[in-house]
């Protein structure tokens, strides 16, 4: 019975275990993990369904008959709180259960802000799981003052989905400008500027003092003295591996659970996957925070199960979507030295590169961009930046050489 037990029902686990069954493993399957619902996908919880315009069905990965169907064994609301290795077991509490191979797809725990700066008060939030944003729509709503602490990617979203609610939106960064960890200045101030169009209040440079109130949140102190009246408050400050459980069976830790070429940790019996998971990359470790990474990781890692001895090689992409801009990311822009930038008017991209190197592409609406961006990166090609600068001049070619 002892087969394949995947701990964590999230993007990364539930496509492992389809791909094991679609690729042919006859072995028992079982799925764990601790929410209530069956796997689903993240993106939309802080963009369509936050807005209240997707159902909850549509949110799953897939119909939750599939896994009774495919012969998968999807236990929901069951936290693991062991692993004992030397039995190949892990622990549910009184229960154990046996594995053969056992995959670690626990993903990330948002950051939180400490208790003593009021972090604890009711009406804070974070924006990681459907309970999260479930408990954030009660006070979703026009007129409510809204702060929103961190401007990445989630914070922007959380920011345009509030300011299209009729919130009054305040949206603080700590860092000179939104988006410094992720992406170019250009790429900031594209975005700064259109959420100055909807009416976000974005103030950079300015960090939270703390939060005011007894049991509720009230108000907030801001870094550069100014205070001010809240109903509620969005923390989208970063999130951290989700190493817990492997860190306490006494697996090796890097920037996340660290795994080999082929997805194996320091136990060769124990994959990992998905958010949680570092890999090896150029002469360090890479670990990555998206849901293509969760897709191809997990697939990659099915396959060996399954015998292939591959290796993980990373085709990073990601987008996020504001207002109506949908912006989509190829590549990783680390290490770039300049930026060239291709002006459609609607349509715009930024491309990252190092000396001649093409490293990354930013686009925002600008869908073509993205697609030859991505398939250079992914080639391991340049791009003429002369011909990128010039918004009249066909991209296509650029495939050919
Ligand atoms: P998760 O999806 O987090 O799944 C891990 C699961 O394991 C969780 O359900 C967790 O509760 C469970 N678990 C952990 N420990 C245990 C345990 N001990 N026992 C049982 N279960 C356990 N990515 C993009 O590419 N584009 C986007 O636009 C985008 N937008 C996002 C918006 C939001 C609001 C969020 C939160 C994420 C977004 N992401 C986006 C990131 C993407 O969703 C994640 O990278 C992806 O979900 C990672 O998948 P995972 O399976 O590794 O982790």
């Amino acid at each position: 019975m002892a087969g394949v037990v995947v701990i964590g029902a999230g993007q990364a686990g539930a496509s492992l275990v389809a791909k094991l069954r679609n690729d042919g493993y006859a072995g028992a399957i079982t799925l764990i993990g601790n929410e209530a619902v069956p796997p689903y996908q993240r993106p939309p919880l802080s963009k369509k369904y936050l807005l209240g315009e997707m159902a909850l069905e549509r949110l799953y990965l897939r119909p939750e008959s599939y896994y009774a169907e495919a012969g998968i064994d999807l236990r929901l609301g069951s936290h693991v709180t062991g692993i004992d290795r030397a039995a190949h077991e892990i622990v549910i509490g009184d229960e154990r259960l046996e594995y053969e191979h056992l995959v670690l797809a626990t993903g990330s725990l948002p950051r939180r802000l400490p208790a003593a700066i009021g972090g604890d008060l009711g009406g804070v939030h974070v924006v990681r799981t459907l309970t999260d944003v479930d408990a954030m729509a009660p006070g979703f709503v026009a007129g409510a003052r809204v702060l929103i602490v961190g401007g990445g990617y989630i914070g922007l979203e959380a920011a345009a989905v509030a300011a299209a609610r009729g919130m009054q939106v305040v949206l603080v960064e700590m860092a000179e400008r939104i988006l410094q960890r992720v992406a170019a200045q250009e790429t900031s101030d594209y975005f700064r500027a259109l959420h100055a169009r909807y009416g976000v209040d974005i103030r950079e440079g300015v960090g939270l003092e703390r939060l005011l109130g007894d049991a509720q949140v009230r108000g907030a102190r801001l870094s550069d003295g100014t205070e001010m009246d809240v109903d509620m408050v969005i923390v989208g400050v970063g999130i951290v591996p989700d190493t817990r459980l492997a860190e306490a069976a006494g697996l090796a830790i890097d920037n996340g659970i660290a795994v080999d070429g082929q997805g194996r940790t320091s136990d060769p019996a124990i994959w990992a996957v998905g958010d949680c998971a570092s890999f090896p990359h150029q002469a360090g470790r890479l670990r990555l925070e998206s849901v293509p990474n969760a897709i191809d990781m997990a697939e990659c890692v099915a396959g060996n199960i399954l015998g292939k001895a591959q290796d993980y090689v990373p085709k990073p992409w990601f987008w996020s979507d504001q207002y109506d801009v949908k912006l989509q990311i190829a590549g990783l822009s680390a290490g770039y030295d300049r930026i060239v930038t291709r002006d459609g008017g609607e349509a715009v991209s930024f491309w990252y590169y190092c000396g001649d190197r093409l490293l990354a592409v930013d686009a925002m609406n600008d869908p073509r961009a993205y697609m030859v961006g991505k398939r250079l990166i992914d080639a391991g090609k340049t791009a003429d930046p002369m011909i990128v600068a010039d918004a009249g001049a066909d991209l296509k070619p650029l495939l050919q050489r």
